[in-house]
């Protein structure tokens, strides 16, 4: 009770200063400021969701949470209405302080796992799955029942938290959730454990991270990226395949027994964007409208790859997808260097001036650090610095992939990074922090509202903050490049760049779960088109094909990228990578930019930097239109600010591909 005191003071004093700053700027009238205090009270007397327990070492003890669970849910409050309001806040309550504990547990489990992947940490997680899935059978039928009654209420928040737990997924036997825990484990230790031998030497071999990845980047022999690709491509893709669609086999059976149509329904819903059709449609009609762009982009890289690779492949058609710097062909930025629009005055290259300046990979997070407390948002925690894992332990496998997580426990936040000193992870590190940001914005809403406003969202706000970062108007100002290297040819290389970082991405990310919303719904053929029709739209959606003749009965490639062998949605980073451009414009534009939008840095600017905080701080709270809306006053996901962005560049590229005569389009 005391400490509820104290958090709710807390949150008082926190409001209040919060609000003189932005009043500064905004100029609130009293009345405004009266509502909002009237709300937070409200929402705090009502939401009692704090965690009492302080565990004396500071983390999550799982024993003792599993214990304190187990004497909870014996004493779940009693229901005799389930349209009493009151009643429904009151079970909220005590089914929101049970689940932020398995949240804990759940984090701390994954992250054991994640940094050291053996067979123990592996069994910890099956274990704590078995342990609180009673848990989500008991709450799951008494959420449906409430939200049959809260669905019509006035009360916001309880209409939007019933409404959200309703859609959870139970699993209704033991047996499922074991077998579903062990493949899921199995997938994940395939990914991150397999190597690819030197052809003549089994005995040199090499992981995704941090070799093959680089050899992908840097490489420019025609043979041995088909060395690279097809290592990998075989290596873990065809044993990512008999365990992939046994996996996904029980997840349908089990979003089914839920009453969802398939998976690719439950996944959609999460966007909180429509029904299925709703939700393509404004997808598809995005590529559509940024399609010509990327065409002319394909089609001058094509060209010059051409140049590059005689005779390789015929240079009206797709391209092979291993000669475009990156595993997947998912950005094609590393090749910057060979599809330079003006290689006379080429950009600074971020990689060399980083080992130049000597900087360590600590210097890199204090680089990124020090942009976000520039505009006023949050410095790094101290555990932050001691918990996370910044390099690759030499001693033991992990899981490579970049990550933030959210420990939901005092200040506990990590990142997870193989961090190596070059501009890609310079970019990663701004990345990941942006999500360590957006979870230390909205701590301070109740357990059920710390999330992004959707998942689009907490994808795009280390990107939007990592492209003011590396603008060649911040470069200045970190002391890398003089002003006088820019001139229009310069800024001209920079918009190719950052176009085959974020443009080329589109398709590829649209494809990702095109291809598994079709696999989900059962309309693709597992023994016949499994491999093929990822081909098939990688080719139709991207003018990517596969470098090598590829087996159908074999073959799984889109098994080896890391979020389908982790089953993780990837439409979040589609959405993601238009919601960066709104952002970087919103944010533009209130510093009064609205041309050139590529020379824009909010670097310092404390005012805009409050809003972005403004936007950040109400977490899922409220539908993620209207979240957006505060910052930038759009309401929609709209294309037009990718579009915006990069026009210069689009211009130049049309009148570039027909004075060299490359063909733009490949069917
Ligand atoms: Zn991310």
């Amino acid at each position: 009770m005391q400490i509820n005191n104290v958090i709710y003071i807390v949150l008082l004093i926190h409001l209040f200063q919060y609000d003189t700053l932005a009043r500064k700027y905004l100029k609130y009238d009293l009345q405004d400021f009266e509502n909002q205090l009237d709300n937070i009270r409200k929402r705090f007397e009502t939401f009692d969701l704090e965690n009492n327990e302080i565990d004396r070492n500071g983390r999550a003890d799982t024993n003792r949470w599993n214990q304190l669970n187990d004497n909870e849910i014996q004493n779940m409050p009693p229901i005799d209405d389930y349209s009493n309001e009151k009643t429904a806040r009151h079970w909220l309550q005590w089914y929101s302080r049970i689940s932020q504990r398995y949240y804990q547990i759940d984090t701390v489990l994954e992250w054991n796992y994640e940094t050291n992947i053996t067979e123990e940490n592996e069994q910890a997680i099956s274990k704590q799955s078995l342990i609180s899935s009673p848990f989500d059978r008991l709450s799951l039928p008494i959420a449906k029942r409430f939200n049959e009654h809260m669905k019509y209420s006035r009360d916001e928040d309880l209409r939007v938290s019933f409404g959200r737990l309703s859609k959870n997924l139970i699993s209704p036997n033991d047996e499922d959730v074991k077998q579903a825990s062990k493949l899921s484990s199995d997938l994940s230790r395939v990914y991150s454990t397999t190597k690819v031998c030197e052809l003549n030497n089994d005995e040199i071999c090499y992981n995704l991270s941090p070799y093959l990845e680089r050899l992908m980047q840097v490489e420019k022999d025609y043979d041995r990226l088909l060395w690279g690709w097809q290592g990998w491509h075989d290596g873990c893709g065809n044993n990512i395949r008999p365990l992939y669609l046994p996996y996904i086999d029980i997840l349908d059976k089990n979003t089914k027994e839920n009453g969802y149509k398939d998976l690719a329904e439950y996944w959609i819903s999460d966007y909180e964007m429509g029904n299925d059709t709703v939700f393509e449609s404004i997808i598809d009609q995005i590529l559509q409208d940024i399609m010509p762009l990327y065409e002319q982009i394909h089609g001058f890289v094509r060209g010059r790859l051409c140049e590059i690779y005689p005779n390789r492949f015929d240079c009206n058609g797709p391209i092979p997808a291993h000669i475009l710097g990156n595993m997947w062909a998912q950005q094609w930025h590393e090749r910057l260097d060979d599809f330079m629009p003006h290689p006379d005055t080429p950009l600074a290259n971020i990689t060399r001036i980083l080992e130049e300046k000597k900087y360590t990979i600590k210097h890199m997070y204090r680089i990124s650090e020090n942009f976000f407390t520039s505009i006023n948002l949050y410095s790094m925690t101290s555990k932050f610095w001691s918990l996370s894992m910044f390099t690759k332990p030499p001693d033991r496998d992990v899981d490579c992939q970049p990550s933030a997580s959210d420990m939901g426990y005092h200040n506990d936040y990590r990142v997870k990074i193989c961090t190596i000193v070059d501009e890609d992870y310079l970019y990663t590190i701004h990345h990941e922090m942006g999500h360590v940001e957006y979870y230390m914005s909205y701590a301070k809403q109740p357990f059920l509202y710390r999330d992004g406003a959707n998942s689009g969202f907490h994808e795009a706000i280390g990107d939007t903050i990592g492209m003011y970062a590396i603008s060649p108007a911040h470069l200045i100002k970190l002391d890398f490049i003089d002003e006088e290297t820019i001139t229009r040819h310069y800024e001209m290389n920079f918009l190719m760049r950052m176009a085959l970082q974020k443009v080329v991405f589109l398709p590829y990310a649209y494809v990702m779960d095109k291809y598994r919303f079709a696999l989900f719904r059962h309309q693709i053929n597992h023994d016949e088109e499994l491999n093929a029709k990822w081909w098939e739209f990688r080719i139709r959606y991207g003018g990517i094909m596969p470098p090598v003749e590829r087996n159908n009965r074999v073959n799984f490639d889109p098994g080896a990228k890391y979020h389908i062998s982790t089953n993780t949605p990837y439409a979040r980073y589609f959405i993601a990578h238009i919601l960066q451009f709104q952002f970087y414009r919103g944010m533009c534009r209130l510093q009064g930019q609205t041309k050139r939008l590529h020379m824009c840095d909010i670097y310092g600017n404390k005012y805009v930097g409050e809003r972005f905080k403004e936007m950040l701080a109400m977490g899922n709270s409220k539908p993620w239109s209207k979240v957006l809306e505060t910052l930038t006053a759009d309401t929609k996901l709209e294309s037009q600010a990718v579009l915006d962005f990069f026009q210069p560049l689009h211009q130049w590229l049309k009148m570039e591909n027909l004075a060299r005569g490359y063909p733009v389009g490949w069917m």
